[in-house]
């Protein structure tokens, strides 16, 4: 029943002229700079902004830019917080954004913030996974990435390597990872599409390599005020992982390249917010993400040195 994705041979990985064939038919729909960059301008008068790197593709250039608590102190622990990594993903850019507008004066004086909001902002303009060159940026976070969003936000955070607390990183699962995303992918690898499922509601992605259930769980309550948390599917699984708790599944963070693992932080989390529910508007959307940042921090600050 499945159509062959429209670019490719089957079972034959991509080369230069397919993925150059694919780059042709993704289309610009929004502006970063309208939608992202001038909700990070108005922010400057109470936090402080820099450029930690810029992404120059065709004739377009994307300045990267990473929000900073005032009065960072070096006594006090860094939390990342960090979107788009996946541009398409919406709720996770502005999520962010939504965090340092209402929330994050509540931890001066108790936390430095990080706040990466937008890695991909080629991607956010095309609501794409992947960067222009077809590579998921949140499978490249590793030495010598061949991702520029994902070796600008490593040399970023490099400083702050070991000192980080909590790194939360936002994201969502949409439809459009079943009708376009996955078979793209599988497209591109040469290999057979697979037809999966999405699940209904916001699940957590914990390190399989570093478990820290109770802080999951922690989330997992504070965000089930906002939205409503996805089941297991019949294989007690949400997209072909273990639920190993309500809302909970787990990945090897840093085998996979994953962004959440681009720190040694000991409280780590990868929200995954369904924005397509019939049950949920793009307003509470970002509020999940909100809420699931704030429910972080809270519980790493309280555990911290526990
Ligand atoms: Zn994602």
């Amino acid at each position: 029943m499945t159509t062959p994705y429209p670019i490719g041979t089957p079972g034959t990985p991509w080369g230069p002229a397919e993925k150059a064939a694919w780059l042709a038919r993704q289309v610009k729909h929004r502006s970063y700079a309208d939608e992202v960059q001038s909700k990070i301008d108005a922010l400057r008068a109470r936090f402080d902004v820099t450029e930690y790197g810029r992404l120059d593709y065709a004739s377009e250039s994307y300045p990267l830019l990473a929000i900073r608590s005032r009065g960072w102190r070096e006594d006090l622990p860094i939390v990342l917080v960090t979107g788009g990594v996946h541009g398409y993903e919406t709720s996770g850019v502005h999520g962010a954004l939504q965090f340092v507008d209402l929330h994050a004066a509540d931890y001066e004086g108790r936390a430095n913030l990080l706040i990466a909001p937008c890695i991909s902002p080629w991607a956010y303009e095309r609501i794409h996974r992947w960067n222009p060159d077809a590579i998921d940026p949140n499978r490249s976070f590793r030495e010598n990435s061949p991702a520029g969003e994902s070796a600008a936000l490593m040399r970023l955070v490099a400083p702050y390597r070991d000192r980080v607390l909590m790194h939360i990183d936002l994201h969502e699962t949409t439809d459009t990872d079943e009708s376009e995303f996955r078979p793209a992918l599988a497209a591109r690898d040469g290999k057979p599409s697979e037809p999966g499922e999405i699940p209904d509601g916001f699940y957590l992605v914990d390190d399989s390599e570093n478990p820290q259930p109770a802080f999951q769980q922690a989330v997992i309550e504070a965000v089930a005020k906002v939205t409503h948390i996805a089941p297991a599917d019949a294989k007690g699984e949400i997209i072909g992982s273990e639920v190993v708790a309500p809302g909970v599944i787990r990945y090897p963070l840093r085998k996979l390249g994953l962004c959440a693992g681009v720190t040694s932080a000991h409280y780590t989390t990868t929200t995954e917010v369904y924005p397509d529910s019939p049950r949920a508007t793009p307003e509470q959307c970002n509020a999940a993400q909100a809420a699931a940042v704030c429910a972080a921090i809270d519980y790493a600050l309280a555990h911290a040195g526990a």
